[in-house]
């Protein structure tokens, strides 16, 4: 209609096709209807989505989804990601449709469109290049579990299997015509910090007191904003036993989001001294566990997935939009593994929230874009 000039079946298609998803749940690790959901949809579709084993790795109750849109086109292949797991509460979500075109939930969960829109208008735009019989290129599938759990899914499959050097992950809430410009690399760490217990009454001076190691070392951290593209937060202790007892034990939990890759490191590192330091300091011993989850990227101007998606948005008037997130996505990890991918908008706002919301015209001005990427 606005965009395409499509027909009023398409939009009650992708209409209902979006509404049939907000009708599966699929909390992240429990996208199991929604994979099911999935296969069978795409086999009517003539594509065969293969689930992996990562179910074993990843303690969910389904692997993530892949699959191949095969086209004659002498061209490289491309692929289109979207997450199946939504965030809670979305158990019994109910998309609810207004006179304006904008779909809500019922306000009691989410509606989840994140990232169920993205499902639904990778669905549609296949669809309608099926019926025209359009010419295309190998378009790539790979619909993941647990992006919302830090890219758990995508994070256990199996990238070499992916063909393309290109991706559009379909994960950008806000309006259509938005591209993620950044990333974060975000580090989560434990820090233990082992003392002596001892009776803090009788003899306070034999024990080594873990919880003063521990609050001598957060005192000198740089928690908050220690520069202007780095986040350090301390977000949870835990330590003691007894208000009578010297405390031998406490961990600290918590993370390092920055733009840089680097410098996420260093903060990593710093924090690491201060608390050997203090710990030392009192005859306490301190150790570290961490994991990165994300790894920073920033695209840049010549990026060969963005100058793809500037022409597509280009051929619609739509104005290619930056936006920096300090969240990360499915992206980051295939940016880590050598496929160029960008993130898109995709017709979602207000997401991890009650009043989440799309809009049909949004779904179909994406679904052009989409259409408009496979057949490029
Ligand atoms: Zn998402």
């Amino acid at each position: 209609m606005i965009v395409t000039g499509k027909n009023e079946m398409s939009t009650q298609r992708l209409t209902d096709q979006f509404k049939k998803l907000v009708s599966i749940d699929s909390l992240s690790f429990h996208e199991r209807d929604m994979a099911d959901y999935l296969k069978e949809k795409m086999s009517s579709l003539g594509i065969d989505l293969l689930e992996d084993d990562s179910a074993e790795r990843t303690g969910g109750n389904c692997g993530n989804l892949y699959g191949c849109f095969h086209g004659s086109k002498d061209a490289e292949p491309l692929l289109f990601l979207a997450h199946m797991d939504t965030v809670a509460p979305g158990i019994g979500k109910k998309a609810i449709e207004h006179a304006d075109g904008t779909i809500t939930s019922d306000g009691s969960t989410v509606l989840g469109a994140d990232d169920a829109s993205a499902i639904a208008v990778i669905i549609e735009a296949i669809q309608e290049i099926q019926e025209e019989k359009l010419p295309h290129r190998d378009i790539e599938i790979l619909f993941t579990t647990a992006e919302e759990a830090y890219t758990v899914g995508v994070s256990a499959f199996d990238l070499s299997k992916i063909r393309a050097k290109k991706a559009f992950v379909l994960d950008v809430s806000g309006p259509v015509g938005g591209y993620q410009l950044t990333e974060p690399t975000l580090i989560s760490f434990t820090f233990t910090i082992k003392g002596k217990a001892s009776h803090a009454g009788f003899e306070p001076e034999e024990g080594v007191n873990a919880i003063l190691a521990a609050s001598r070392a957060i005192g000198r951290l740089p928690i908050g904003r220690p520069d202007d593209h780095s986040t350090f937060n301390i977000g949870v202790i835990n330590g003691g036993t007894a208000t009578n007892i010297v405390p031998d034990k406490v961990t600290v939990s918590g993370e390092i989001r920055s733009l840089v890759h680097e410098d996420a490191l260093k903060l990593l590192s710093r924090a690491e001294e201060i608390f050997k330091d203090e710990a030392e300091a009192l005859g306490a011993e301190a150790t570290v566990q961490h994991n990165t989850f994300l790894e920073a990227y920033r695209i840049a101007d010549d990026d060969p997935a963005f100058l793809m998606y500037k022409k597509a948005l280009d051929k619609h008037h739509i104005e290619p939009r930056d936006r920096k997130s300090f969240g990360g996505s499915d992206n980051n990890v295939l940016r880590r593994n050598g496929i160029d991918g960008l993130c898109i908008a995709n017709a979602m706002n207000k997401i991890h929230s009650c009043e989440e919301y799309t809009n049909i015209r949004d779904l179909e001005k994406v679904t052009a874009i989409v259409r408009e990427l496979m057949l490029n």
